[in-house]
């Protein structure tokens, strides 16, 4: 029988109304010199130097940008070490020990709001860089060359729809510190000259719009408004936010700013609002610890660099009766599998789950079509599948496979249990 799964279970009951965790003073972090976008990279402290939260250590090299480097508490480098990144490659990490002081570079200053209603936009793209700002939602793409576009834009969109099971820190981003995102929004427009403002939330999240609806209350000089959007996955896939808010189909393969729009999530819009008001890079970020074999699941704010085994701790370890783990970084839909947990945290750690491991054994496919007919992009997973065990690129090229948004759907919904999602990775990678 065919099943088109768009229905998943959210599971953030358990986190989304327990306050965050504020965790300040990890003993050690590890900041990341390299990551997936950035292999090579500049250091300039060595093992005894002092430093400061917000200081410059060095510069990470993308290719077609470069991002400075920040210390994310103040103390003293203790060296350097490989640590696992998120996207499962080892990295190298500078080790810097704690001081407690939490002692702010004197760069780190208040821009007062009329300084930066008069900024113009080479000045709030200048800002964003120099803070290393990028996408927090997973994208780690640097958001400044969002901003630099000279398309002309008319509408900024924040997606606030968190769409992945088990995620909730955005949810709490927005109900602990509304005003933030609304600030962020405006200084974005102000930076694209959008005349419109749209934030995306699911509308069975009631709350949240309640709040969402009081705050724009205050910000009536400008075109904000709230698309309240259906339930289901991937609705939060930047294309299906557009289509659903603005009635924009953007085709695969396309930019939005070619439409005339830009899409930012709530962590990444908070992190601008910080950036151009306190002159802060990202230094901390706020991410959910979940899944049935953790034993006191919730959100927590830490600092950038904080171990994963840490946050465990912090949330008072696994539960002793799970038999076998498994710890995913990022959403169980698109997160990626950790062989262990002394995983770094990055600024795109959107999560950290926990479960109890399933043992699933792959059976043949029957041939059902539901991963054909769940596919939000149309293409077909099971003939990617074939294709790629066939080791046959004119196949995978001529099925499509990088249109594939790696949401996970396929291999969700598959009653054969086949990990469809992993193969159109591979399929990817196949075709360089
Ligand atoms: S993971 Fe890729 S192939 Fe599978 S449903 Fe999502 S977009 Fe389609
Ligand atoms: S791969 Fe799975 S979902 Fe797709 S046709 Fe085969 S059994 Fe059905």
């Amino acid at each position: 029988m065919i099943t088109k799964a768009r229905k998943v279970a959210d599971y953030k009951q358990l986190t989304k109304e327990l306050p965050t965790l504020r965790y300040v003073d990890p003993e050690r972090v590890y900041i990341n010199l390299q990551s997936d976008r950035c292999k090579n990279y500049t250091i300039d402290v060595e093992k005894g130097d002092k430093v400061k939260l917000g200081q410059i250590m060095g510069e990470r090299d993308g290719g077609f940008f470069k991002q400075p480097i920040y210390s994310t508490i103040s103390g003293e480098v203790e060296g350097f070490t490989k640590k696992m990144h998120p996207s499962g490659i080892e990295v190298e990490c500078v080790i810097i020990r704690n001081d407690f002081n939490d002692e702010y570079h004197e760069n780190i200053t208040d821009r007062p709001e009329s300084v930066i209603e008069k900024m113009s936009k080479k000045e709030i793209v200048e800002v964003i860089r120099r803070t290393a700002t990028v996408g927090l939602g997973g994208s780690g793409f640097p958001s400044y060359i969002k901003l630099d576009t000279d398309k002309d834009i008319h509408t900024v969109v924040i997606n606030a729809v968190e769409c992945e099971p088990y995620l909730s820190s955005d949810y709490r981003l927005i109900k602990d510190s509304p005003d933030e995102i609304f600030k962020g929004l405006k200084y974005i427009m102000q930076a694209v000259d959008a005349e419109k403002g749209v934030i995306a939330v699911k509308k069975t999240k009631t709350e949240l719009i309640e709040v969402l609806e009081r705050e724009i209350e205050r910000y009536r000089n400008l075109n904000i408004r709230i698309a309240k959007l259906d339930d289901y996955y991937p609705q939060g896939w930047e294309n299906e936010t557009f289509k659903n808010a603005l009635g924009i189909k953007i085709p695969a393969g396309t930019l939005p700013m070619e439409y005339g729009v830009l899409g930012f999530n709530v962590s990444t819009t908070s992190a601008i609002f910080e950036a151009l008001k306190h002159n802060l890079p990202i230094t901390k970020r706020h991410l959910t610890v979940n899944g049935d074999a953790i034993n006191f699941p919730q959100n927590i704010r830490v600092r950038v660099g904080t171990c994963v085994k840490d946050l465990i701790k912090l949330s008072d370890g696994y539960k002793k009766d799970a038999k076998l783990i498994d710890l995913i970084v990022g959403g169980p839909m698109m997160g990626t599998s950790m062989p262990h947990d002394d995983v770094v945290v990055v600024p795109t750690t959107t999560s950290v789950l926990v479960f109890e491991s399933q043992e699933f054994e792959e059976e043949p496919c029957v041939r059902c079509g539901s991963c054909i007919y769940s596919c939000p992009v149309e293409i077909q997973p099971v003939n990617i599948m074939n294709a790629f065990k066939r080791n046959d690129k004119k196949a995978l090229e001529d099925l499509e496979v990088n249109k594939c948004i790696e949401c996970g759907l396929c291999a969700y919904v598959c009653t054969s249990k086949i990990h469809l999602t992993d193969y159109m990775r591979k399929g990817k990678k196949l075709l360089g």
